[in-house]
């Protein structure tokens, strides 16, 4: 791999692959890098940070496109390091090698992480979501925090759900926070956008089982029979619940029993609740298959 300083500004996503070392954090690549723990800037170039050596090999392994990986001096001499650095460059992208000032920088913490990826957004289409067999998605309607969604999509994706649409203004599934909180699975498990009348229009064409969740849901969630048809879960926003218009399409409305004092679950608990329920015939400590999903 040949080094070279680069110190001239230009859009670090067009360059092709080199390994070069950027020291400042005044360096316009960095500042450029910086600007990604927005989404602003996230959403203008289309791409997203992903934090940690297991994370960016996950993306590579499933074939998300990567723009620009950058390690720190720390991570110089590590053999799994090096075999990144390679299948990016493979890649035609660009590899940065910083200190640990600026790697602090770009992902905000104190204690950073070797390695970090740039990688291209990507979001499915709500016409290709055609559930069949026994297949669960979980339809999330204006998920705000960060933490919450980032859990149910590691969570939905352990429980063998086929993917996540978001329904409406939802917090950015590709921010710092939520792609951390994922723990890879962000790069397994397809995601949607869309609006309420999407999915509504959408839902006209499904002919599955649509679950929604409701604290006033007449339904215990364990006595409704799941299995050999799909299956949509939908939860409600953290503050608000389901809204009527979305409560009014589900062809059940399911409440966990509660005892003590707490008004309600957390929203990424219940719906972990929900999955494994809704799973519960198909997972199998060894791995072998319960049903045709
Ligand atoms: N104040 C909100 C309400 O009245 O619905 C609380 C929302 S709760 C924090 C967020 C979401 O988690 C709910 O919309 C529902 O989807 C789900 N949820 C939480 N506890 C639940 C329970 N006991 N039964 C069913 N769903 C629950």
């Amino acid at each position: 791999m040949t080094k070279q300083d680069d110190r001239q500004h230009g859009s670090f996503i067009s360059k092709p692959g080199k390994v070069k070392e950027v020291t400042s954090l005044t360096n316009p690549i960095v500042k450029d890098l910086r600007s990604l723990a927005l989404k602003k800037f996230r959403d203008q170039q289309g791409v997203f940070l992903a934090e940690g050596l297991k994370l960016v090999i996950d993306a590579l392994d499933l074939g998300w496109t990567i723009k620009t990986l950058v390690y720190s001096k720390a991570g110089k001499g590590n053999s799994l390091v090096e075999q990144v650095a390679a299948r990016t460059i493979a890649r035609g992208a660009d590899v940065l090698e910083v200190n640990e000032k600026v790697i602090s920088a770009i992902t905000r913490r104190d204690n950073p992480q070797m390695v970090v990826g740039v990688f291209e957004q990507k979001l499915e289409s709500l016409s290709s979501i055609r559930p069949h067999g026994n297949e669960v998605y979980v339809a999330l309607d204006r998920v705000r925090d960060p933490g919450n969604l980032g859990t149910i999509i590691r969570t939905a994706d352990a429980a063998g759900a086929k993917g996540i649409i978001l329904i409406g203004d939802t917090t950015d599934p590709f921010s710092l926070e939520t792609v951390r909180a994922t723990m890879g699975s962000l790069f397994a498990m397809p995601l949607v956008r869309t609006t309420e009348a999407d999915f509504l229009a959408w839902r006209k064409g499904f002919s599955g089982l649509i679950v929604g969740t409701h604290l006033k849901g007449a339904v215990d969630y364990r006595t409704i029979p799941y299995k050999g048809k799909p299956v949509v879960l939908l939860m409600g926003n953290e503050q608000q619940g389901l809204p009527e218009t979305l409560a009014a399409t589900c062809d059940k409305l399911a409440r966990i029993p509660q005892e003590g004092r707490a008004d309600s679950l957390n929203l990424a608990i219940a719906t972990g609740v929900m999955l494994f329920e809704i799973r519960r015939d198909a997972l199998t400590l060894d791995g072998s298959k319960q049903d045709n999903s």
